[in-house]
């Protein structure tokens, strides 16, 4: 097995200490982007089934790659875009990213013609930042019911991201706010907590985490 990090078996030694402090029923998301498909296949190896990615043009080849996996369930995690949502539907059974209602709609209804019904995570905006999309819990409360009408996809959870430079205090409050709403909405999932901060976030209630540089190293690259 070639090692895709310096230190040979680093990947895996930092997917077993994640594990060892993960609670049973939190779920890690390993998010793969930045990282070569070699990397994948290591944690794949170790009983990893899930993992995430945000470019639809960097995975599908990724994917391609790995297509020997069958196992492997890809979440997609990015910002989403129109044209974009034919490929995510064919390729990820999981979408924690759906900001919009427009969105919501386009993936249903592309969903249905490509014979899918993919996992939705609707994403949470819990306090101001213009660099992140995503509903307001008002705004979300409002068009909640007609989303769950949507034939073309399955709700499962919401998801939400701290904004750069949240107090830690704050941060526990924020995770905390959007485990209530997504009681309050009568959903089982929260996918919240990176590398960083999954620790703050499964204390106050996430299922997934979405771990990236924590399990596979610093990115090559600066990407959302
Ligand atoms: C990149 C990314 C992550 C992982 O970030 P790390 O800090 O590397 O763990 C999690 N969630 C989303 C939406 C991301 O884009």
């Amino acid at each position: 097995m070639v090692s895709s990090s310096a230190e040979p078996g680093m990947i895996q030694a930092r997917w077993q200490a994640i594990q060892a402090e993960c609670p049973n029923a939190l779920n890690l998301l390993a998010v793969s982007k930045g990282h070569p498909a070699v990397a994948v296949r290591e944690l794949a190896d170790m009983g990893q089934i899930d993992f995430g990615e945000s470019r639809v043009q960097e995975a599908l080849p990724k994917q391609k790659e790995l297509s020997d996996l069958t196992q492997l369930r890809w979440h997609f995690i990015g910002r989403l875009q129109a044209n974009k949502v034919r490929a995510v539907v064919r390729a990820f059974p999981v979408i924690h990213s759906i900001d919009s209602q427009e969105l919501a709609e386009r993936i249903s209804r592309i969903a249905l013609e490509e014979g899918k019904i993919p996992e939705a995570f609707f994403q949470v905006k819990l306090r101001d930042d213009p660099a992140k999309g995503g509903w307001e819990p008002d705004a979300l409360r409002e068009v909640w019911q007609h989303l769950q009408t949507l034939p073309g996809l399955k709700p499962i959870g919401l998801m939400t991201m701290a904004p750069l430079g949240v107090e830690a205090s704050d941060r526990q409050t924020l995770f905390h706010d959007c485990r209530t709403l997504a009681d309050e909405l009568d959903l089982t999932h929260c996918s919240m907590g990176m590398s960083g901060d999954w620790k703050q976030a499964a204390k106050a209630g996430a299922t997934w985490v979405r771990v990236g540089s924590g399990l596979f190293g610093p990115r090559p690259e600066r990407l959302l």
